[in-house]
């Protein structure tokens, strides 16, 4: 008897004849994850099965497919000889030892003596004369126990159906430029589209010496669980320490986070362009701060030339924004207080609904061609 992880994916179905190029993608990114881990992957009719690992690597080989995006559900199973005493022997091992239950038996082996309603009635025999505390309820049983009578003669038994992490398999979609923060949302909007199959890259800002070298470690460590989901990632960074200081000297203080978000975006293009990437990500949520209105997207968008922006958390209240940040991971080190450099030299009343003339007017006080040349200069890159 050996234990075996069924792995079920869901979306990659409907990719007619691109299912191929999906599965060939799925199949490596479930691979990257398990590196390290010994292990074979097999296809078997329609899903996938992981073998041939060592018995205490059950839950850490669980752990880790559970950050792979195309799974739609596992189920740790023992494989056995198709014989009712071994399938039996396993079934004990996959029942629950109280409650209502149903055995539900697939037979692909057609050559096997007994059909699957005759299997599951014998089993399900066997587990009642065993234990007084379970019983059979075929229509709404808590539990099931499933058997699958493979053609070459060996049969899976599970029971439980685990939830996968669903989405599409990363890098089948594209690639994009995040703008990671060190706040709770921007590694929430990198999750969301890293699950619809786009892989990733990370742009932070840094304003050292007002923002501190923790910081930027809490950044790396965000990253860091970002790229446990796409498979690695590489962060840029980026000082726009002297972008800050010219705006704080030279223009109205109101218009900061407005004007610096134009330079964030001017940069996050150039960045993006250099490495291949087709659109810029942020974490931005409608009405959540001042500068996240219509408005103030409007001015930073209109300085993009030709990418599109993903704002995938536009919809979210905060609560659901934090129920997603702790469930991929990275809550713990988004509240760690490090400041960020939004917060540096922040008016005591930010513009809230900007108006172009008026950005424009603040920011022909500033030489934006030479600040961003000076602040590419500094980029610094990262591999996670
Ligand atoms: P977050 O929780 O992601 O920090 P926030 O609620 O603090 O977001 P803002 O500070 O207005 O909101 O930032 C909006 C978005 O702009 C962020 O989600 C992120 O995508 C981008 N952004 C803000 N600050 C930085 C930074 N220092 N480096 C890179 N991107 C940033
Ligand atoms: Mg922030």
């Amino acid at each position: 008897m050996e234990r075996v992880i069924i792995v079920r994916y869901s979306e990659i179905h409907l990719k007619g004849n691109n299912r191929g190029y999906f599965e060939k993608v799925f199949v490596a990114n479930m691979e990257k994850s398990l590196k390290g881990v010994k292990h074979e992957i097999r296809k078997q009719s329609g899903r996938y099965i992981v073998e041939n690992f060592d018995d205490y690597n059950v839950d850490l080989i669980i752990e880790r497919l559970n950050k792979v995006f195309g799974i739609h559900t596992l189920s740790v199973a023992y494989r056995v000889n198709s014989d009712m005493d071994e399938i039996f022997y396993a079934a004990q091992k996959v029942c629950k030892e109280s409650g209502t239950f149903k055995v539900e038996t697939h037979r692909a082996d057609k050559k096997f003596p007994l059909n699957s309603m005759q299997i599951s009635a014998a089993i399900g025999g066997r587990l009642l004369a065993k234990n007084p505390n379970i019983s059979v309820n075929v229509h709404n049983p808590q539990f099931t126990v499933s058997l699958d009578l493979r053609e070459n003669g060996k049969t899976l038994v599970f029971g439980d159906y685990l939830k996968g992490p669903g989405g599409m398999p990363v890098s089948t979609a594209g690639k994009g430029l995040l703008l990671l923060s060190g706040g709770i949302d921007s590694p929430v909007a990198g999750h969301m589209i890293a699950k619809r199959g786009m892989s990733l890259e990370c742009l932070h800002f840094h304003s050292y010496p007002y923002t501190n070298m923790q910081a930027k470690e809490k950044v790396v460590d965000l990253a860091k669980v970002l790229s446990g989901y796409t498979g690695g990632t590489k962060l840029n960074v980026v000082s726009v320490t002297h972008i800050q200081e010219e705006i704080h000297k030279k223009c109205n203080g109101e218009f900061m986070v407005t004007l610096l978000r134009r330079f964030m975006m001017r940069i996050a293009e150039i960045v993006a362009k250099n490495n291949g990437l087709q659109c810029i990500i942020t974490g931005e949520s409608l009405g959540q701060v001042a500068s996240q209105t219509v408005e103030g997207m409007t001015s930073s968008n209109s300085v993009i030339k030709d990418l599109p922006v993903l704002r995938p958390l536009c919809g979210f209240d905060k609560n659901e924004i934090i129920e997603r940040s702790r469930a991929m991971g990275a809550y713990e080190i988004s509240i760690l207080p490090y400041e960020d450099c939004c917060t540096v030299f922040l008016p005591k009343h930010p513009v809230i609904k900007p108006k172009m003339k008026d950005v424009l007017e603040e920011e022909s006080k500033l030489n934006v061609e030479e600040l961003i040349n000076e602040a590419m200069a500094s980029l610094e890159e990262i591999i996670i």
